[in-house]
């Protein structure tokens, strides 16, 4: 079954088509690097992660290229490297090295380009020039500014119309403006700030414009996918969309597919009955969550629900998360000794990827599998491990020895004497001796071993310092 991916702009899901097979594009627009990541910034990472895997599976590996950029000019930024008293690549280069090893313990694959704003500048510069050149932007007050009016094709992706966006006060209005609307493209920064030369006098960029001059140096237009929370529609894609066209082709009406020709987005994962966010105070860092919980057991709980819609967040989903991989790797640790066939995903677990990567119905597919390897014959056996395993490395899963996976990374004494004392607390629980079992288990704590029972037995890991 062909690809299909639902696509904002046309509102509906289409067959993927990439402009050239063997050479297949895909930009996500990545964090801003002054503080650790949460868990909603995870979801687009390892969502867009699976997109990449099944291209790659699908155009071979080669064949794809995939852009994950990173915000490093920002008045956040700033403000912590004033507070530090630091120039602001010490920050970022800080925050980015966390970010990306956080990134890798979800399992979430290097993306072939993570290109930085401050290291696009001349391209930045160069795109607001042509833009004015084009009149699609003009300068006013050491500010250049796109002109939305100029672009009769603005608010096609999100849908809305300038006067809805004027009257609902989600812009700006500043003097210098010739139309509330009208966005920045470069801004003078303050004293004290990082600042760039150029021929508007000494600032920085606006957000958006970082964006598209990052794709058209790492990829080139069109690209086939652009991606990124579903927050980003408005403002951010439809004003790099806006830039993006004007740069490239001018600004007259029906060059939409010139620029990207798939956009997606991610729903947003929700604490409660809130949104998580700084600035809400409920944030789950995942450079916490991953010192308790394995990596593949969180990037699980961001796949289990469907990519579009809303995910709540919530401990009761990674405990379900973490027995649903223990059902899984129970399953291969029995079959140990078993000899895989052909690693090739099963049709079924490709064919419901393939349908808007249906992540759900994928890891449901798993659990088939799980059982025939359990129950099957000889030969389904084989092949159903074989499948397994091809299925699991599609989405990022089951790549650990069980072994591992059950008893941590410790070193051979240590597990021998963690063993020994689980199978003692086993031992006392069933004589009811309640008192040796909770001496046994604060044992166990003194270890640093967290202890977790599931019906497959007690699985052990040890507790990351934290
Ligand atoms: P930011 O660092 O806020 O610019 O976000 C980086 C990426 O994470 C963007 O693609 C956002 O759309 C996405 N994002 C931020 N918060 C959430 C959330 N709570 N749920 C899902 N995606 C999010
Ligand atoms: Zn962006």
């Amino acid at each position: 079954m062909p690809l299909s991916l639902y696509d904002t702009m046309a509102r509906e899901k289409r067959p993927f088509v990439p402009v050239d097979p063997q050479r297949v594009t895909m930009y996500v627009c990545g964090p801003t690097v002054y503080n650790y990541a949460h868990i909603g910034n995870a979801r687009p990472v390892v969502v867009f992660d699976v997109l990449f895997r099944l291209l790659r599976h699908t155009y071979g590996e080669g064949a794809v290229l995939y852009a994950a950029n990173v915000t490093d000019v920002d008045d956040k930024i700033n403000a912590k490297a004033l507070a530090e008293g630091v120039p602001i690549d010490v920050i970022t280069d800080r925050y980015l090295g966390i970010y990306n090893r956080d990134m890798a313990t979800l399992g979430a694959l290097p993306p072939t380009f993570q290109p930085r704003a401050t290291q696009t500048m001349d391209a930045i510069i160069a795109m607001i020039g042509v833009l004015i050149d084009k009149g699609a932007a003009y300068a006013a007050e050491g500010h250049v500014l796109f002109s939305t009016g100029a672009y009769p094709d603005y608010g096609q992706l999100s849908g809305r119309s300038l006067e809805d966006m004027i009257a609902g006060a989600r812009v700006d209005v500043a003097p210098y403006k010739r139309n509330p609307a009208d966005f920045v493209l470069w801004k003078p920064s303050k004293p004290g700030e990082p600042m760039w030369d150029s021929p508007w006098g000494q600032g920085r960029p606006g957000w958006h414009i970082e964006c598209s001059a990052m794709i058209e140096q790492t990829l080139g237009l069109p690209i086939d996918i652009h991606g990124g929370g579903n927050d980003l529609i408005f403002p951010h894609h439809e004003n790099e969309l806006a830039q993006g066209v004007c740069a490239a082709h001018g600004c007259e009406a029906g060059h939409g597919q010139d620029y990207a020709r798939y956009w997606m987005h991610n729903g947003f994962l929700n604490f409660g009955a809130e949104k998580m966010s700084k600035s809400l105070g409920n944030v789950v860092l995942v450079h916490d969550l991953v010192k308790q919980t394995p990596g593949e057991a969180v990037r699980w709980a961001l796949l289990v629900g469907h990519y579009r819609a809303p995910q709540e967040w919530s401990g009761d989903l990674l405990e379900q998360s973490r027995k649903s991989l223990d059902r899984l790797y129970g399953a291969l640790r029995r079959a140990a000794d078993l000899a895989p066939g052909p690693c090739e995903p099963a049709p079924r677990f490709l064919a419901a990827l393939e349908d808007d990567l249906n992540t759900a119905q994928a890891m449901a597919e798993l659990f088939v599998l799980a059982s025939v390897l359990e129950t099957g014959d000889e030969a389904a056996r084989v092949k159903a491990k074989g499948e397994l395993l091809a299925s699991g490395a599609l989405l990022g899963f089951l790549q650990a020895d069980p072994e591992v996976w059950f008893q941590g990374d410790a070193d051979p004494q240590l597990k021998a004497r963690v063993e020994a004392l689980i199978a003692n607390r086993i031992a006392a629980r069933t004589a009811k001796d309640w008192s040796r079992a909770d001496a046994i288990r604060d044992e166990l704590n003194a270890l640093n071993v967290v202890v977790m029972d599931s019906a497959d037995g007690a699985t052990w890991r040890l507790k990351e310092p934290s």
